[in-house]
């Protein structure tokens, strides 16, 4: 089964898999353009944002991009000041400071087990209807 689709990046059509609609050739670029930011941040931990992206030529929305996707870590001297979504701490890289990460990680650990007690719940209540219905009667008297 091949899936043809047009690059987001140059507009050629190629064989889609999955993931982003990038093609190869310029998944390859981006990652060394990766690459040379790491590399550039490394050597110049002074500058901001809109410096790196004109000294490294790619846009600052790449930027930010590798930021969410913690893959760009800046040190505390950075102009580049992150603060985690949820409580405004400072953080490195993301979206999230560690603290508030691990709360989100339990909150959807106990969202799955909550979903996962109803379904069984329900499949309890499906199997013994006669049971709800004694249980409405009791209600009503
Ligand atoms: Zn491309
Ligand atoms: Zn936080």
């Amino acid at each position: 089964m091949s899936n043809i689709k047009n690059c987001a990046r140059c507009g050629k059509m190629f064989n889609y898999i999955a993931g982003e609609v990038i093609c190869d050739a310029c998944k390859k670029e981006i990652e060394e353009k990766f690459q040379e930011v790491k590399k550039y941040i490394e050597e110049n931990p002074g500058s901001g944002l809109k410096q790196i992206s004109e000294d490294c030529e790619v846009a600052t929305k790449q930027l930010k991009k590798w930021i969410l996707e913690e893959r760009l870590m800046f040190t505390e001297n950075s102009p580049i000041q992150i603060t985690c979504e949820n409580c405004g701490a400072r953080i490195q890289t993301g979206r999230l400071c560690a603290k508030c990460k691990a709360t989100v990680t339990n909150a959807l650990n106990a969202t799955v087990q909550q979903r996962q007690q109803a379904l069984a719940a329900e499949l309890a209540k499906k199997q013994k209807p006669s049971d709800s219905t004694s249980g409405m009667k009791f209600l009503k008297t």
